[in-house]
C-alpha cells in the first residue's frame, strides 16, 4: 500500500469498503461494518500512532478477503457442478493469507513484548541485539518473526527469550500447531502417508523427511516430559486432599504384557555380524502395562465392558523402564489411596519378578485364558488331534477351574499323570502340571469373579493389539530411538495428557488434569 499514490489508495479503500459492505449486507450488519471500516481506514486520529499501520494492513486484508469471498459465493451459487465441499475448500484457501497475517502479527507483537530475561535461569540478558529474523512454518503458511537475542552470563549461552514464550524453541522451524500435527500424525500412521494426509486435510506442506524429523524431535521432548512427570509422581508426598475424595475403598488393577517389534539397528552391519558368528537381532520387545481402578470399570450403553479411566505405559527401553513408568502411572491413577492392588498377566517369569519388586503388596493372578491354554496342552498330549475327545475332556475342567478351585483341577491332573506310562505324553503332561502347580496361588478365579475383578488380562491385550496396528505394519522397520519417541507420543495421547505436551490444547476440564 505504501507505494501507491494517495489518490489510488483512497480509491482502492473506497472500493474495498463498498465490496465489504455489500458482502456483509446479506447478514444485516452494514452499519456496524461501515462504522468499523471508517474507524480503521479513514480515521484521522490513526495517523502517527505506531500500531496503526499494521492494524490498517490487517483490516485491508480482511476487507479484500470479504470481497473475494463474496465473488466465490456468487460463483458457487451459479455453478451447477459444485457442492458445499467446493465452497468449503474455496473459503479455506482464500482466508489463509489473512489468517497467516494475523498469526504473524500476533507473534511479532508478543516477541516484542517479551522481556530480555534468560528463559532457563531468569537472569537478565546482556549484549542485546534485535531484529534476528527467522521464518517458521505455521498452520497458515510461513511467518517471519524478528526476535531479540541476548547473552546469559550465568548460563553462558545466547538466548532468544521470545522463542520460549512462543513455543518455537524445540523445533526445526515449525509453529507449535504444526509441531503437534507432525507428532500426532507420525504416531498414528507411516510418515509418507502422514505427509500426504496432512497436506490434503490442512494445506500444510510438510515433506516426509521434515515431518519425520519434527515428530521425532517432539517425541524426544515427550520422553523428557514423561521423565519429569514420573519423578514428580514418585517423589511428591501423597496429596490425599487434592485427590478426589475416596468414598468407597477401591482396588487398583494392573496388567502387564509384551509384544515384539521389528527394528533395523544393525542395518548395514548384517554381513560383518554374521562373519563374527552373530545373528543380528531384528525383533525386540515392547513392554506394556495398563492400570485402572476397579470401580471405574463399567458397561457402555451398548452393554460392552469398558473402563472410564485407564493409564497406559509402553516402552522399548527394557523391563526396568517399564517397572518405573508403570509404577509412576499407577501412582498417578490412585495406587497410593487404593485399598489393594492386583497384578494380572500371562505366565512370563519377568512379569512376576517385576510385580514382586515394585508392587510387593499386590495380589497376583495368572490370566485365566492362559491357564486354560496349559490345560488344553495336557489334553493334546493325551488325545492328539482328536478334537471331540479333547473338548469333552477339557470342558468340565475349565468349568471347575473357573467356578471351583484350581487345586481340584491340579489334583486330577496329578492322578492322571501317575497313571500314564513313561514317554513323550507323560513328559508333556508333567511339564504342564508343574506349570500349574507353580502358579496355583495365582489362580483364585472364583473369588476374583465374586469380587467383580477381571480374571483375564484382556484390557492389556487389546491395548497391545491396537498399538501393534501402528507399529507392526508389513515391511516396517524402526530404530530403537525412533520407536521410543513415537511410542511416547502415542502414550501421551492415550493417557489424555496431550495438552501437557502441547499446552495450546489445554482444556479447562478438572477431571482431566
Ligand atoms: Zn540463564
Amino acid at each position: 500500500m505504501k507505494n501507491l499514490p494517495q489518490t489510488s489508495k483512497a480509491k482502492f479503500l473506497e472500493a474495498v469498503e463498498k465490496g465489504a459492505s455489500q458482502f456483509l449486507s446479506g447478514i444485516g450488519r452494514v452499519d456496524e461494518v461501515e462504522e468499523g471500516m471508517n474507524a480503521i481506514c479513514s480515521s484521522p486520529e490513526a495517523v502517527g500512532q505506531p500500531q496503526r499501520p499494521e492494524a490498517e494492513a490487517l483490516a485491508i486484508s480482511a476487507a479484500r478477503l470479504a470481497v473475494g469471498l463474496e465473488r466465490s459465493i456468487n460463483q458457487f451459487v451459479a455453478a451447477t457442478d459444485q457442492n458445499l465441499g467446493s465452497i468449503e475448500l474455496a473459503v479455506e484457501k482464500e482466508s489463509r493469507e489473512l489468517l497467516r497475517q494475523a498469526t504473524e502479527k500476533a507473534a511479532q507483537q508478543k516477541a516484542e513484548a517479551t522481556p530480555p530475561i534468560c528463559p532457563v535461569c531468569q537472569h537478565r540478558l546482556s549484549r542485546l541485539s534485535t531484529d534476528h529474523a527467522r521464518t517458521f512454518e505455521s498452520k497458515f503458511g510461513p511467518i517471519t518473526v524478528r526476535r531479540a537475542r541476548g547473552y546469559c552470563r550465568r548460563c553462558r549461552k545466547w538466548r532468544f527469550p521470545a522463542d520460549t514464550v512462543l513455543g518455537l524453541e524445540e523445533t526445526a522451524g515449525y509453529s507449535p500447531r504444526v509441531q503437534e500435527m507432525a507428532a500426532l500424525l507420525a504416531s498414528k500412521m507411516p510418515v509418507a502417508e502422514a505427509s500426504a494426509v496432512l497436506e490434503h486435510l490442512t494445506g500444510v506442506k510438510l515433506p516426509r523427511a521434515s515431518l519425520d524429523r519434527e515428530a521425532r524431535r517432539q517425541g524426544q521432548r515427550a520422553q523428557r516430559l514423561r521423565q519429569k512427570l514420573d519423578e514428580q509422581a514418585c517423589h511428591s508426598l501423597p496429596r490425599p486432599l487434592q485427590q478426589e475424595l475416596v468414598l468407597e475403598p477401591y482396588q487398583m488393577i494392573i496388567q502387564i504384557d509384551a509384544w515384539n517389534i521389528r527394528e533395523r539397528d544393525d542395518w548395514g552391519r548384517t554381513g560383518t555380524m554374521r562373519q563374527a558368528g552373530q545373528e543380528p537381532e531384528r525383533w525386540h520387545w515392547v513392554y506394556t502395562g495398563t492400570c485402572f481402578r476397579l470401580d471405574q470399570r463399567g458397561k457402555t450403553a451398548g452393554g460392552r465392558p469398558g473402563i472410564s479411566q485407564r493409564g497406559f505405559v509402553a516402552t522399548r527401553e527394557g523391563i526396568d523402564a517399564l517397572r518405573e513408568q508403570l509404577h509412576a502411572e499407577a501412582l498417578r491413577r490412585g495406587l497410593g489411596q487404593a485399598a489393594g492392588a492386583l497384578v494380572i498377566a500371562d505366565g512370563a517369569v519377568w512379569i512376576w519378578r517385576l510385580a514382586d519388586d515394585r508392587f510387593g503388596q499386590a495380589r497376583q493372578r495368572l490370566d485365566f485364558y492362559h491357564a486354560v491354554q496349559h490345560l488344553a496342552a495336557v489334553g493334546r498330549a493325551l488325545y492328539g488331534e482328536d478334537k471331540d475327545k479333547l473338548k469333552s475332556w477339557l470342558r468340565p475342567l475349565v468349568k471347575q477351574l473357573k467356578n471351583e478351585s484350581c487345586l481340584k483341577v491340579i489334583k486330577q491332573l496329578e492322578e492322571l499323570l501317575a497313571d500314564l506310562p513313561a514317554g513323550s505324553s507323560a513328559q508333556a503332561v508333567a511339564k504342564e502340571v508343574q506349570y500349574l502347580q507353580e502358579h496355583q496361588n495365582r489362580m483364585d478365579y472364583r473369588a476374583g469373579s465374586r469380587r467383580g475383578e477381571p480374571i483375564g488380562s484382556g484390557a492389556i491385550e487389546s491395548t497391545c493389539r491396537q498399538t501393534q496396528c501402528r507399529f507392526k505394519r508389513p515391511g516396517q522397520y524402526w530404530s530403537q530411538k525412533g520407536d521410543e519417541a513415537l511410542l511416547c507420543l502415542e502414550i501421551f495421547w492415550r493417557n489424555e495428557r496431550w495438552h501437557l505436551l502441547f499446552p495450546h490444547n489445554h482444556r479447562i476440564d478438572p477431571s482431566k488434569n
